[in-house]
């Protein structure tokens, strides 16, 4: 990893913004300013932006019309170009504000990445060509989501991957901070969409954030907030329309070193996700490797499995409840009755009507009121809990779809008003 700042002698800030924030011309003139005012401040300024509002979208709906299974390889190059668009003419904009600046693709900004196209992996990232930009006074703009494999083929991280990218970069160069500008001006205690005041975090830890978008907040690519933990590199999510405090994501102890009085409460946030579908094997037998059937199946047809309950047996069966994301409920539903018979289920019982409501924090386990107040907020409210689920970071309950934003603002209101 090279340090850019210790080479270049300036303080290195990497900025992202997303697609709603390089909609139009007016928006990357916005963001141009916004940028050449970061590096007025004394700083060295690396930018990756996203593909202009829904480009990428526009782009997978032209290329159905066309072919509507295309080889991933051709997808790769198509939506590469989405990208392009945004970097080059946010480097021209930012020329025009007064600033000397240059636009990279991935390739070109050494994002190398392994060959599985349309959901490629980094592997490294060979940050020469920044650092050395950055050294002669010049803004840095590069495409995010995407890279290039050790072959010099096109790929690109998946749909959302500009975070990233964003991340991988501020790694890569060691930047001292990365900013994630998007249309969202933080990490919030629940979704705003749901509950009326929820307050925006002044930080959460990388491990808090992760446990929160895999119980369906939305706010970050997940695989950025892992490339940041593996790497520490302090995350901003903040506005990129206007200036407000956004939050931090950092370590722990860099938190509660920074932020300690701000904030003492165990519960950090609230998350949910309706997108889900509960499985049930019914009456399994209790010996050992079913369970290790069942899951060496699933993993076959690479199903994410989100959280999985076996309940105390009795009369020599177990009942084996596991949750996945609605979407992957089609691919496997056609093999859950071989596999029943497989194992010696009695019957499978699929259930699409569940969602998960979740608290997340550091000190969930550490104190167990914090279960009671939870179940009791349900239970007050009339909602029946289908399964619970507990880590030493969060606490899910499966609970009815009907009632679920009931069920975030009863928690809501019990943790954190
Ligand atoms: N443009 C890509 C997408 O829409 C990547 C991104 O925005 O992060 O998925
Ligand atoms: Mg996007």
């Amino acid at each position: 990893m090279i340090k850019a700042a210790e080479k270049i002698g300036r303080p290195v800030v990497l900025q992202k913004y997303g697609g709603t924030s390089v909609a139009t011309a007016e928006h990357i003139r916005r963001v141009a300013q916004r940028v050449v005012a970061r590096k007025r401040e004394g700083n060295a300024v690396v930018v990756v932006v996203s593909a202009m509002g829904k480009t990428t979208d526009q782009l997978v709906s032209l290329s159905r019309e066309i072919n509507q299974r295309p080889p991933w390889r051709e997808m790769d190059m198509l939506l590469h170009a989405g990208e392009i668009i945004s970097a080059s003419l946010l480097a021209m904009a930012i020329e025009k504000e007064g600033e000397p600046a240059i636009s990279f693709t991935g390739a070109q900004a050494g994002m190398i990445t392994d060959a599985s196209h349309t959901r490629a992996r980094i592997q490294r990232v060979q940050a020469d060509r920044i650092v050395e930009d950055l050294g002669r006074g010049r803004i840095v703009v590069i495409t995010g989501f995407q890279g290039i494999t050790a072959d010099h083929e096109v790929t690109t991280l998946g749909r959302g991957g500009s975070d990233t990218s964003a991340v991988a970069f501020a790694a890569g160069i060691g930047a001292n901070e990365c900013e994630i500008l998007t249309d969202v001006d933080g990490v919030y205690t629940a979704d705003p969409r749901v509950v009326e005041n929820p307050r925006k975090l002044g930080w959460c830890s990388y491990d808090e954030m992760l446990e929160m978008a895999s119980l369906g907040a939305r706010v970050l690519h997940s695989r950025s907030v892992e490339i940041a933990r593996r790497f520490d590199v302090p995350l901003l999510v903040a506005s990129s329309f206007h200036e407000a405090a956004g939050t931090w994501i950092c370590s722990k102890e860099r938190g509660e070193k920074e932020f300690s009085d701000m904030e003492t409460v165990s519960v950090r946030g609230v998350a949910h996700n309706s997108n889900v579908a509960k499985i049930s094997l019914v009456d399994v037998p209790d010996h050992p490797g079913v369970a290790a059937g069942i899951f060496t199946t699933l993993s076959r047809y690479n199903v994410q499995i989100l959280l999985i309950v076996q309940a105390e047996h009795r009369g020599g069966a177990n009942d084996i409840s596991f949750l996945v994301s609605a979407e992957t409920l089609v691919h496997v539903e056609p093999h859950l009755h071989d596999l029943a018979k497989e194992i010696g289920a009695s019957r499978v019982v699929i259930d699409d009507q569940v969602g998960t409501v979740s608290i997340v924090g550091d000190g969930i386990q550490s104190d167990p009121s914090i279960a009671a107040r939870m179940f009791s907020s349900l239970a007050k409210e009339g909602i029946n809990i289908d399964l619970i689920s507990s880590s030493n970071l969060m606490l899910a309950c499966a609970v009815p779809k009907k009632r679920l934003e009931d069920a975030v603002r009863a928690i809501h209101r019990e943790f954190l008003e």
